[in-house]
């Protein structure tokens, strides 16, 4: 059996408006969700939190350490676009 796409009614897409939500793991103790249709990653209940300056630090070690910049978004929660501006901002690559 396919597995059926889950609307979700209580959290909208901040990008596309959509209701097709897919549980996408935890960022910190929030359940994240990643559309279906735009494939954008969100937590509900909120607007995207902007990420301190403690996340961004820690997002540029991990990069440091050899994880990519998708690996690092998704340990953290954002994408792998932000946490290359935080690298970029930071002085780039080693
Ligand atoms: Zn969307």
């Amino acid at each position: 059996m396919a597995r059926a796409r889950v609307y979700r009614h209580d959290v909208r897409c901040p990008g596309c408006g959509s209701n097709w939500m897919r549980k996408d793991g935890f960022s910190g103790s929030r359940q994240a969700y990643r559309c279906g249709d735009c494939r954008r990653r969100h937590l509900p209940g909120g607007a995207y939190l902007r990420p301190g300056p403690e996340v961004k630090e820690r997002g540029i070690d991990l990069y440091l350490e050899g994880n990519s910049l998708s690996a690092v978004g998704r340990i953290l929660g954002y994408s792998a676009a932000a946490v290359q501006g935080w690298v970029k901002k930071r002085g780039g690559k080693p």
